[in-house]
């Protein structure tokens, strides 16, 4: 039975920082569908909200490679699994550096992504090699298959690619900077000061110490740990959480909640990092 209406998270904690109730919502900001041709085909939008609601999250994030072509599918799904949807993309700069975009609104990410076509470049999917990429609708019917590589690199620079991001109104961080691959600390050597990110993402919280020493301006970031999983069972599960105020409680109260908290803005502005 669907319910129709994102539940909230069950395990009620009160803090009194500042005298705003709180409560914990366990996230994964960083899943790839099986519209990403190196995402497993059962990578479905229902399939990935199922299993991240039996996981016990509560938000969850779809980022395909430079599109959101299955964002609407993916917000309806989670939805109907009782769970907060955000819209989102990986989007590969120019310099091979994966970067996520997280939209508070689906509009806003849908003209991002037909805006992102024009950086895209154009390479044939090569099916038997890299995978299938998959159109699918909230009930994992499939309704088209895209034909060029989606994850190849763009034509935007880092910079170039964070202000077109800004400009849908995107929250962009770089993505597992603990990695070698695509991270960009590894790519760069280092975490630029511009853009100004005021997030970033690991996929092992294990590395945050050791990496926030050896990088100076890592401190004082906001952080978050998703999984980027190509698989259901790499979705994370529920372990890493992010304090929202929730009242009055709605699905889009929440979202904004947690955009804000990404953001560093409002009574988020002096909370660093993430559980
Ligand atoms: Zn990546
Ligand atoms: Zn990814």
């Amino acid at each position: 039975m669907y319910s129709l209406r994102a539940s909230r998270p069950t395990s009620f904690v009160q803090s009194f920082r500042k005298y705003f109730k709180m409560n914990r919502y366990y996230y994964d900001l960083h899943i790839h569908s099986c519209l990403s041709p190196c995402g497993d085909d059962d990578m479905t939008p229902a399939n990935i909200c199922g299993m991240a609601a039996l996981k016990g999250l509560h938000i969850v994030a779809l980022t395909d490679h430079n599109t959101c072509g299955n964002c609407r599918s993916f917000l309806k799904a989670a939805s109907a699994n009782g769970l907060i949807g955000i819209a989102g993309m990986e989007l590969t700069t120019s310099e091979d550096v994966h970067i996520v975009c997280l939209f508070e609104f689906l509009d806003d990410a849908l003209e991002f992504s037909k805006a992102v076509e024009a950086y895209r470049t154009p390479f044939p999917n090569r099916e038997d090699i890299y995978g299938k990429q998959m159109y699918l609708d909230e009930n994992d019917e499939v309704i088209g298959v895209e034909e060029n590589f989606l994850p190849i690199a763009t034509s935007l620079s880092i910079d170039d690619a964070y202000e077109l991001a800004l400009s849908y109104n995107a929250l962009v961080y770089p993505a597992h900077i603990d990695r070698m691959a695509n991270g960009i600390v590894a790519t760069l050597g280092t975490l630029p000061d511009t853009p100004d990110f005021g997030c970033v993402e690991y996929k092992d919280s294990s590395c945050i110490e050791e990496l926030t020493e050896k990088i100076p301006s890592l401190k004082g970031k906001k952080r978050v740990v998703n999984s980027d999983a190509h698989y259901l069972w790499d979705i994370n599960e529920a372990e890493n959480y992010i304090e929202l105020d929730d009242e009055p409680y709605s699905s889009a109260y929440v979202r904004k909640q947690l955009f804000m908290y990404l953001r560093g803005q409002g009574r988020y502005a002096d909370t660093e990092g993430t559980v």
